[in-house]
């Protein structure tokens, strides 16, 4: 089974992996006999029977464990403490080490060291994933897919952490715990349920562009090596002048799109349901070693000001037409991990994360993320999850006065004074770097800022999809992906949502109110309504 081989490439290729295989496959006295250097307790004493537990021997039995066997105690005590907290999301993953290498000048934007030299290369590692699956669901799950990029340059760690879709399904993070609730599992069943998945995105009419994106045969990617990556949301550039521009970032497959249909997919969860972190390791293994081309998209702060969608709304793109893009460099995946645990479970990423040159824009998703990951990994790693070999910068020396804290396993600075101002360190703040820009507000409102219910470019982006971007192929599909997903929620559901569908575009509600059997006239009415008009008309307890 292809399951059987991968690991078998996997041990093969490593010379950890020999060692342990020659010491557990074989055991006994011939591994003793023919090993360098002996097994040992955690702290180091040689082992000298791993296979016996010390007991009582009695005339009747030597069965009376001795808890003296400290060994015993100490291997059974690691083992029950092997797993750490699983991401919340993105927990299942796949990673690589790889480069990026700038072909293009584009440092009259930025000041960002690694981009400032065409024909530099930066270490990098990145981990992709699916988001609402746990840690053995499989990858074949209809699902963006994380994109996260961590560029170890000379001023610390650029992290990009993005998605395989160019926006997200919500733009205010207040709503994100609620979103992720819906794409796991019922609270009382403990089962995936299309009614809660739908109920939200129903009632979120945002979401419509990235619900369109993810039902489309894109949803579904073939692999990690076949998909676009983005940042999704809106970021600064600013140069050594204090000149400002806003960007995005995009990353285009050098491999091709190449997506799974429904079918295929579903045939994958259950023929191989980790093909994706097996493609990605074996390909790099044999040489093939996958690539994306870097592009920007650059806007001027004037421009961001007239644009007729606001451009830090991850909810939408900046359509190419206005933006074009602007090539930057190449991502190339090299070498793979030694070891998955320490390298690629224990990856930690986070926006924030950013490097002279790079500051955030004013997106609240991205506001709420600057926050969030590095909480997030405060809680599954612990406070000093940047000492972890991955996740720890390469390209420059880390100087703090932060100290102590849970599994403190470096240095911790040694003699060195724990704090600032001092006369006695030799390290002080850094010179000659220039300043993010200083960003005024003038008369800024301080409240909950709703986006009026009247802004009908949450449909708009959505309709491009259907009317300008898909094949007829892929019209088909998106139509026979949604049917058969809401095909599993609620009838009233299924007209609340479709009508979003209707309003995006008429022939794309239409086609699928006719894929649900549903009354294209009812979809109609409902579309035509107030966001709160069609909550009330499709509530609890109303008939469809
Ligand atoms: P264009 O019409 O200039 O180009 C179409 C874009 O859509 C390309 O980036 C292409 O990516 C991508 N695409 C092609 N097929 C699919 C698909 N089946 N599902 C999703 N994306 C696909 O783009 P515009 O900027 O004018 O935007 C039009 C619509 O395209 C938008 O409403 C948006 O939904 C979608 N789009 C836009 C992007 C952007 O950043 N502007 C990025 C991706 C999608 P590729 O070259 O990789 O095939």
């Amino acid at each position: 089974m292809a399951r059987t081989k991968g690991q078998h490439v996997e041990k093969k290729k490593s010379k950890t992996a020999q060692v342990t295989k020659a010491k557990s496959v074989k055991g006994g006295k011939a591994a003793k006999a023919s090993s360098k250097q002996s097994m040992t307790t955690a702290v180091g004493r040689p082992v000298t029977d791993d296979q016996t537990s010390v007991t009582a021997k009695t005339t009747e039995n030597s069965g009376y464990v001795m808890l003296q066997d400290t060994y015993l105690v100490e291997k059974l005590a690691h083992f029950t403490r092997e797993r750490i907290p699983e991401r919340i999301v993105h927990a299942k993953g796949a990673g690589a080490y790889g480069y990026f290498e700038v072909t293009d000048d584009i440092s009259k934007y930025t000041c960002a060291k690694f981009l400032n030299k065409v024909g530099k290369k930066t270490p990098l590692f990145i981990r992709f994933s699916t988001v609402g699956g746990e840690k053995g669901s499989a990858d074949s799950a209809r699902d963006p897919r994380g994109f996260a990029i961590k560029i170890y340059t000379e001023d610390g760690n650029y992290d990009i952490v993005g998605n395989n879709t160019p926006i997200f399904f919500i733009r205010d993070a207040i709503k994100f715990p609620d979103f992720i609730h819906t794409q796991k599992r019922d609270p009382q069943t403990g089962l995936k349920d299309a009614t809660m998945f739908w109920d939200f995105l129903s009632l979120t009419p945002e979401s419509v562009h990235q619900v369109t994106f993810l039902f489309s045969d894109r949803g579904t990617p073939a692999n990690f090596r076949h998909m676009n990556g983005f940042a999704s949301n809106t970021w600064m550039f600013y140069n050594d002048k204090g000149e400002t521009w806003w960007f995005k970032w995009h990353f285009k497959t050098d491999q091709g799109i190449k997506n799974l249909t429904a079918q295929e997919a579903e045939e994958l969860a259950g023929s191989d349901p980790d093909h994706s972190t097996r493609d990605l390791f074996e390909s790099i293994e044999k040489g093939d070693y996958p690539s994306w081309t870097a592009y920007v998209q650059i806007m001027t702060p004037q421009q961001a000001k007239k644009y007729r969608f606001d451009p830090f709304d991850v909810t939408k793109v900046l359509f190419h037409k206005d933006f074009p893009l602007i090539r930057v460099g190449r991502i190339v995946l090299n070498k793979n991990p030694e070891n998955f645990f320490a390298e690629v479970e224990q990856a930690a990423f986070a926006p924030s994360n950013i490097v002279p040159g790079i500051y955030p824009s004013p997106d609240k998703m991205l506001q709420a993320r600057l926050f969030a990951y590095n909480d997030a990994h405060r809680y599954r790693l612990g406070v000093n999850s940047e000492m972890i070999p991955v996740n720890q910068p390469k390209g420059t020396t880390v100087y703090s006065n932060e100290r102590d804290g849970h599994m403190n396993t470096g240095r911790n600075f040694g003699p060195t004074a724990n704090y600032y101002p001092n006369s006695v360190n030799p390290y002080g703040e850094a010179d000659g770097i220039p300043e993010a820009p200083v960003i005024t507000f003038r008369d800024a409102a301080i409240a909950r800022h709703r986006v009026p219910e009247t802004d009908d470019d949450d449909f708009f982006q959505a309709g491009e999809i259907w009317r300008r971007v898909l094949s007829d192929y892929d019209r088909d599909h998106l139509i026979s992906n949604l049917a058969g997903h809401m095909g599993g929620a609620l009838k009233r559901i299924q007209y609340r949502q479709t009508a979003l569908f209707y309003k995006a575009d008429k022939e794309y509600g239409t086609r699928l109110s006719e894929a649900l059997d549903l009354d294209v006239k009812k979809v109609k009415s409902l579309a035509a309504m107030s966001d709160q008009e069609r909550a009330a008309a499709t509530a609890n307890g109303t008939k469809w």
